[in-house]
């Protein structure tokens, strides 16, 4: 049955990507709902971008709030800190709120070891994964589970190195040992649509880490006078270009991830909506991806206006929070919600 998307609404939490989930929700002429709290109510009121702005006390207390969602017929848009507020498990057993995306694919993405097995049936390049310390023959990067924005991890060159540094950690069942790629770190944004069937590369960029980003802005020898360990504390993102050429190659992957994520057990849908490859680009032009994001990712957002390439397919600014806006006010006019939400 077709419907009408202002009876509709789009919500999200004031953090990650809100904004331009927001601005993209009004663009498209639909409800834009921000829940904040008292300290970040601030920026959605600043920025114009909600239409109504929902007050709870701390993010955890979502469920506090749903039924007042449910009332308005929103459809909630899941961005990072959504899902680790909430936890994968509580988003797909406790939330009743539509939710845009699969849920079930967020337990995928969120367990190193399951998402190494998706990716390995899509045909990914991946790193090599070490299955202990002992195995340590070149630069590694141990990545502790759940670690927020890149925060704790370091790099280490053999078994001895390892065990040094890890007297610093306590969590040491939590984390994976993995090859070090040496080469550019590129992430691809990408697009699903459920209801043409088709995928669309939105953008790239690359992260600014602190203090990975830094390291070059002193020399050598003041590096190891100082006793510099390097970290990848996300502070920023910054667009990307890629070679004109590398992009049949990233059509390719993204392609072959969304049909792997068919056969996945608990995910009926498969992968639809915004998703995110993370990878290095060696010297040899190869893209060694070392993680996916099964939703939209803060290096969509220098693009709320937009990118070169959404630019070249929509002729009008169109953001990645826009597109997901789209697709719902879509989905409603066809009478295929049912398509967006599971
Ligand atoms: P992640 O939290 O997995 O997205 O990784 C945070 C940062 O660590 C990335 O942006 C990269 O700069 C770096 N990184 C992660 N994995 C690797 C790897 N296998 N080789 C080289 N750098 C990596």
């Amino acid at each position: 049955m077709t419907q009408n998307p202002k009876d509709f609404a789009i919500a999200t939490i004031g953090s990650h990507t809100a904004l331009q989930i927001l601005k993209g929700a009004k663009d498209e002429g639909m409800h834009a709902i921000a829940l904040c709290t008292p300290e970040t109510r601030r920026v959605y009121e600043s920025y114009g971008v909600a239409d109504e702005i929902i007050e709870l006390p701390s993010y955890k207390d979502y469920f506090s709030v749903e039924e007042q969602l449910i009332q308005k017929k929103a459809i909630v848009i899941p961005h990072g800190s959504f899902v680790s507020y909430l936890g994968p498990e509580r988003v797909k057993n406790e939330m009743r709120a539509m939710h845009f995306g699969s849920k079930g694919i967020l337990e995928w993405e969120s367990d190193r070891r399951m998402e190494k097995k998706w990716l390995e049936a899509a045909g990914l390049n991946l790193p090599r994964i070490y299955d202990k310390p002992e195995d340590i023959d070149g630069p590694v990067i141990i990545k502790f589970h759940g670690a927020k924005g890149g925060f704790g991890y370091f790099i280490a060159h053999s078994p001895e190195e390892f065990y040094e540094r890890m007297k610093a950690h306590t969590e040491k069942d939590g984390y994976v040992i993995q090859e070090y790629v040496v080469g550019v770190p590129m992430y691809v944004h990408y697009f699903q649509s459920p209801l043409t069937g088709e995928l669309e590369i939105m953008s790239f960029d690359k992260r600014y880490e602190s203090n990975a980003d830094s390291i070059g802005r002193i020399a050598a020898k003041d590096q190891l006078d100082a006793n510099i360990q390097t970290s990848y504390t996300i502070a920023g993102n910054i667009p990307v270009v890629v070679r004109e050429s590398m992009l049949p190659m990233f059509f390719k992957i993204g392609e072959n991830v969304v049909k792997a994520s068919k056969d996945l057990p608990g995910v009926p849908k498969g992968l639809f909506g915004a998703f995110c490859l993370e990878g290095i680009i060696d010297p040899q032009l190869n893209f060694r991806v070392f993680e996916i994001s099964a939703r939209i990712v803060a290096g969509t957002n220098p693009f709320v206006n937009g990118s070169p390439y959404t630019w070249l397919r929509y002729n009008e600014p169109m953001s990645t929070g826009r597109r997901i806006a789209r697709e719902i006010r879509t989905g409603i006019e066809q009478g295929r919600l049912e398509d967006l939400i599971a």
